[in-house]
């Protein structure tokens, strides 16, 4: 469970975060919506513990959170695959430990989740910034974390893939059930994904508005129904 408790942040003298407390439960789907500026970035590198607040604290399971933890896996908006390591490396490099398996063999099959079949041994430099956005998602899914921290993870995809990493995505919550903190300026794609999406004002920025998601929501569905989505 992640409790934040009345964040603040400020930048010099640039109040980003006026004062944001929230919860998300285990297996939740939160979306966090916002004007562009507003802060939204920021609030999650600071839940994500990538950025320390100003003032407040962040929890995760009643640990008051200073620094990131492997609990917890980010993608961030701006993109952080190793340009020297190739898809299938860069999807192995957090599989450390035994327990996984076939490694090479796991990160293909992620690979392939994202439509990136054939491309397992090609270079970031090779790839467009949509498939770069998909090679950082399935990154962050085959690690299988408990907390999945997303900034606008599908903002560099064409519509067809847009929804179709949507759907890939609510497959996957729906058999492995993570807790999910998804960042986007897309209110559809927040309603479509969340179980409550939470809007943000402008900076400094605090909760507006918060919408709870009316169900049967597509998360629940049944996978085969999912399926019948996907086509
Ligand atoms: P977008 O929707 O465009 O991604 P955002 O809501 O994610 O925007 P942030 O990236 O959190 O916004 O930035 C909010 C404000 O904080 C901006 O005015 C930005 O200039 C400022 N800011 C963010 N990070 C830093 C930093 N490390 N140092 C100084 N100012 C920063
Ligand atoms: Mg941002």
């Amino acid at each position: 469970k992640i409790v934040v408790n009345n964040i603040q942040k400020q930048f010099k003298d640039l109040p980003v975060v006026g004062g944001v407390s929230l919860e998300v439960k285990d297996g939740e789907f939160v979306a966090i919506v916002g004007p562009s500026g507003c802060g939204k970035s920021t609030l999650m590198k600071i839940i994500a513990g990538f950025e320390p607040p100003s003032e407040g604290e962040v929890r995760i399971d009643g640990a008051v959170r200073h620094g990131p933890s492997p609990k917890g896996i980010a993608i961030s908006q701006h993109g952080s695959v190793f340009p020297w390591l190739t898809v299938q490396q860069n999807l192995m490099f957090g599989l450390t430990g035994d327990g996984h398996g076939d490694k090479a063999a796991l990160a293909d099959h992620y690979a392939e989740m994202v439509g990136l079949k054939g491309f397992e041994n090609s270079y970031p430099h090779e790839l467009s910034g949509g498939m770069l956005k998909r090679v950082e998602i399935a990154r962050a899914l085959v690690v299988k974390p408990e907390i999945l921290y997303m900034d606008e993870p599908f903002s560099a995809l064409d519509a067809l893939m847009n929804l179709k990493m949507r759907n890939e995505l609510l497959r996957i919550l729906g058999e492995e059930r993570h807790t999910v903190l998804l960042i986007t300026h897309d209110v559809e794609e927040a309603l479509f994904m969340a179980d409550r999406v939470l809007v943000l004002s402008p900076r400094p920025t605090r909760i507006q508005a918060v919408f709870e998601v009316p169900h049967p929501h597509p998360r629940k569905l049944s996978n085969p129904e999912l399926q019948q989505m996907k086509e």
